[in-house]
């Protein structure tokens, strides 16, 4: 261990490595404090960051600067004020209903990674189960994100994302075929307001030609305006990536995870992997509140928290710290305003960490605007600050149809990210029965599939050493996805009305959204009884008035359908009731 020393700026010249000397030095140079206090050390081929810096941004800089020294890893344990070490916090459901199980796979984290990730590795006739510490799959930042399936041209050139990216973006429109998902390409445009940016252009173009971005080309101001008529000002022209596409994010995830169900893999709700135990160096056990499990393979896709459980391997050789991005929703008739994706190149766009954010017209309709991008502590801390939204109104003031008054509602989410700010997608080097899927920040939407591809032949390899892996027999791509009946035309709309009424009667008036399809949601493989489960897969309560009328009548069919006491309802599982209990005389 290397500590640098309280009053001395200059690193110590002591017989520790030279690369923990150079950190020192690094460090000292770039801190307020001069790093004063902070001890370095190296394990496994990682860095190690201990003490206290004196903000959250501090901490993330100094991190960001450990992971330019070449080792494995940055583990930065550094401590901030104000931002105090978070711990899971497991479900209140406690049963063993996993106690004693065996699955050749257990994946911890349904978002969308554990759920492609699931599906994948149902092509292989394997036991699967799914462990998901919520009580629905993508209840984190699987569905709080842009949607976006990205072109891959954001992504630094020879990064794990930049590769990932341009593969899933090629295997997400046939995926969502697959699923009954839907999926359109709008095409990005980066505009050019300014000569100075437009002569960026010669840059931007070799950095999508080095990633194998599919399709680019410089678009004119003149057909930057026949093509975009409401773009705002005189734009000097746009760089144009027709590939980027878009999904909702929400409903891929659920269908990445029904599929996986249809074929076999088992999906547990409401499990929060709490530990591990090992046996020879290998992971023998998987312990949750619902009782542990033995594992042939571990998978962790644990998004936020993919840090602290490699920690429960005795992997952590990395370390995440969180960047916020809050986002507005347009309300639904906006995105007839606006053909493409679109945004303006940030001057640093080739050295920055996100995309910058812009405008995106969602599948359903509606115009995204956002994200913003903080480094800001909290896992899960979703709260929307007054100057984030502020910064949004930049990217409405591209379209002379947008305004901020449009918007609906606000949101926000976290990106998990390394201080390499790259994925960790691969075998644990220490723990032979363990695959990373970890820090997937933007674009590990757009990356998905391509990433559970790789997973799925990482954990193939490890299964084989223990058992015969084969091709499952009788192995479905296709999933098929409940009726919308918004969607219909007049004559398939009456058809389904007539064999089941119940799609007849409209219980979300914004969204159009039927009784027969919250009933679908409630009956569905992966059975769900949670306001925002039915929300995600319905979209009830999604529209302009945001539940105002229909959430009561949505909670009284979730209620008939699970046979629970309405006041037992609630938005996000156990611990989040809608109403305290029953009142005098009312209807229970
Ligand atoms: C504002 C914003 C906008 C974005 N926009 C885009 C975009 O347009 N395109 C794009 O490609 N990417 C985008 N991203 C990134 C994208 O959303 C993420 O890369 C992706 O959702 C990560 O998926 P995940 O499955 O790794 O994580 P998550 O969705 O967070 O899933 C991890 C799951 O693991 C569970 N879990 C954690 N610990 C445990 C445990 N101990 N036991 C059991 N379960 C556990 C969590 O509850 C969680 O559900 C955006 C991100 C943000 C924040």
């Amino acid at each position: 261990m290397l500590v640098i020393p309280r009053k001395d700026t200059n690193a110590p010249r002591d017989r520790a490595e030279p690369r923990l000397r150079d950190a020192a030095a690094m460090i000292a140079r770039r801190s307020r404090t001069g790093g004063r206090g902070i001890a370095l050390s190296e394990r496994g081929g990682s860095i190690v960051i201990e003490g206290q810096a004196p903000s959250y941004q501090e901490k993330v800089e100094i991190g960001w600067a450990a992971a330019k020294l070449g080792f494995k890893g940055v583990v930065n344990d550094l401590s901030v004020e104000g931002a105090p070490e978070e711990t899971l916090s497991p479900p209140l459901l406690a049963d063993s209903a996993l106690e004693g199980a065996y699955y050749d796979v257990v994946i911890v984290g349904g978002g969308v990674i554990g759920s492609a990730v699931a599906r994948e590795l149902t092509r292989l006739d394997l036991s699967v189960a799914l462990l998901e510490k919520e009580s629905d799959v993508a209840a984190h930042t699987s569905s709080r994100n842009d949607g976006m399936v990205h072109d891959g041209f954001a992504a630094k050139p020879g990064s794990k994302k930049a590769a990932y990216n341009v593969r899933g973006n090629r295997l997400w429109e046939p995926l969502c075929a697959e699923l009954g998902v839907e999926f359109k390409r709008p095409g990005s445009l980066i505009l050019f307001g300014s000569a100075l940016s437009a002569a960026a252009y010669p840059v931007m173009a070799e950095r999508a030609r080095r990633n194998g971005v599919d399709g680019w080309e410089f678009w004119s101001r003149a057909r930057v305006a026949a093509e975009e008529p409401n773009v705002a000002g005189d734009q000097h022209g746009a760089f144009f990536l027709p590939s980027a596409g878009v999904l909702s994010p929400y409903k891929a995830t659920v269908a990445l995870a029904e599929s996986a169900i249809m074929n076999g893999a088992r999906v547990f709700l409401d499990t929060c992997v709490l530990g591990m135990e090992l046996e020879s160096g290998r992971i023998a056990r998987v312990r949750t509140n619902r009782g542990a499990c033995r594992a042939g393979v571990v998978v962790n896709a644990a998004g936020n928290w993919s840090d602290v459980v490699a920690g429960m391997a005795g992997d952590r050789f990395f370390s995440l710290h969180q960047r916020r991005g809050t986002e507005a929703i347009l309300d639904a008739d906006t995105g007839r305003h606006l053909r493409h994706i679109m945004g303006m190149p940030r001057l640093v766009q080739i050295k920055s960490k996100t995309k910058g954010g812009g405008l995106v017209p969602t599948v359903e309709g509606n115009v995204l605007v956002g994200p913003t991008a903080a480094e800001a502590p909290g896992r899960e801390d979703y709260s929307t600050r007054a100057w984030e939204l502020r910064e949004l109104e930049k990217h409405v003031r591209l379209n002379t149809r947008l305004a901020m008054g449009q918007a609906i509602t606000y949101f926000a989410g976290v990106r998990p990210c390394t201080y390499e700010e790259d994925f960790v997608v691969e075998r644990s080097e220490r723990v032979p029965n363990l695959v990373h899927a970890a820090g997937i920040q933007s674009p590990g939407l757009a990356s998905a599939p391509a990433i559970a591809e790789d997973v799925a032949r990482m954990v193939a390899e490890i299964a084989s050493g223990f058992r015969a892996v084969r091709p499952r027999d009788g192995w479905k791509a296709r999933r098929s996805a409940a009726p919308e009946p918004r969607r219909l035309g007049p004559e398939a709309r009456n058809a389904l009305i007539l064999g089941n009424p119940a799609y007849g009667r409209i219980v979300c008036r914004c969204e159009e959204v039927s009784e027969g399809e919250i009933v679908d949601a409630v009956r569905s493989v992966l059975p769900v009884s949670s306001m925002d489960a039915v929300k995600r897969r319905t979209r009830a309560g999604m529209g302009r008035c945001h539940g105002g009328f229909c959430t009561p009548r949505v909670m009284e069919i979730v209620a008939r359908e699970t046979g629970s006491p309405l006041w037992a309802v609630t938005k996000k599982g156990p611990g989040s009731e809608l109403c305290v209990g029953p009142t005098k005389g009312a209807r229970v």
